[in-house]
């Protein structure tokens, strides 16, 4: 039987923290408790906001919390080729338009038909109003003429084409700390016409998630609850381009005093800075919960 296959996946845009320590060492705990592997993926398709640095301070503060892993490590930005295979697949099976709307433009025509229509307008699963369509249906001699002249756009999904190309519905298998499984459904229709190719980027986080955690072979998922609706998305690509699933687990988030979950953006204290206080790599393992 192959070995189980685990992987953490930061993005080098900012020091790690207790939240990435805790997804870190839950990894490496289900790949030792299950004769498993693991890998570390950097996940730095976001070229404005990855920093050569923070990716040194991530294998830095990995290795100083005692973990190990397998080389080479695979950095996304190197794999940008991959990525548009992925997308040219999609876009010859018919399930992807291209969008040159800009954030103003989408705000504007949502207005619009809130105006119209009176109903809330539907939000997906992080709160952010589904795409209304503007684009879909653009004929195709306009689309590639504006495409020619060098518009900006990015590239959706096109989830009423979807739905038929991907007939029934759409399962994912979910295990706990146990290793006990059972089926979720899986929804992507609540994600409207979801980026799958940015405009500034030749990919997307759902698209480079999909085709890494396939070639890297990888057979389970350990991630953060943030991300649990996301497998929507990712469970659909993965039908679409005839990839494996794999097995999913989302763990709760850490949250500060005041409830907030951990992020970079909210200056939670890094795992540089509990260092620098003299927190010793054991007491941080005993604190997430983990035998050092
Ligand atoms: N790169 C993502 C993050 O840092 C994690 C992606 C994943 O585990 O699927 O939040």
């Amino acid at each position: 039987m192959t070995k189980p296959v685990f992987r953490f996946a930061p993005s080098p845009n900012g020091r790690l923290h207790l939240g990435h320590a805790y997804s870190a060492l839950l990894n490496a705990d289900f790949a030792r408790r299950f004769d498993g592997r693991f890998l570390l993926r950097i996940e730095d398709i976001d070229i404005t906001r990855c920093r050569p640095e923070f990716e040194a301070a991530i294998y830095d503060d990995l290795a100083w919390l005692g973990l190990r892993w397998e080389e080479p490590v695979r950095r996304q930005s190197e794999h940008f080729a991959d990525y548009r295979a992925a997308f040219l697949t999609l876009k010859k099976r018919g399930g992807v338009y291209p969008c040159f709307c800009t954030r103003k433009d989408i705000a504007e025509a949502i207005a619009c038909r809130k105006a119209e229509g009176g109903e809330p307008w539907p939000r997906d699963p992080d709160g952010a109003p589904l795409y209304p369509g503007t684009c879909r249906g653009m004929p195709d001699d306009e689309a590639e003429r504006r495409i020619a002249a060098g518009e900006p756009h990015a590239w959706r999904l096109d989830m009423a084409t979807l739905q038929k190309l991907v007939p029934g519905p759409l399962h994912f298998r979910r295990f706990d700390r146990e290793g006990r499984e059972d089926i979720v459904p899986a929804h992507p229709r609540r994600w409207g016409d979801a980026v799958i190719v940015r405009k500034e980027i030749p990919t997307s986080y759902h698209l480079s998630v999909v085709v890494d955690d396939a070639l890297q072979g990888v057979t389970h998922v350990v991630r953060g609850q943030d991300l649990e609706a996301a497998t929507d998305l990712h469970v659909l690509l993965q039908a679409l381009l005839g990839l494996p699933t794999p097995g999913y687990h989302h763990h709760g988030l850490l949250r500060d005093p005041e409830g907030d979950k951990l992020a970079k953006s909210r200056r939670s204290k890094s795992l540089a800075e509990l260092r620098a206080e003299g927190v010793t790599p054991q007491a941080l393992w005993r604190r997430l919960g983990f035998d050092p």
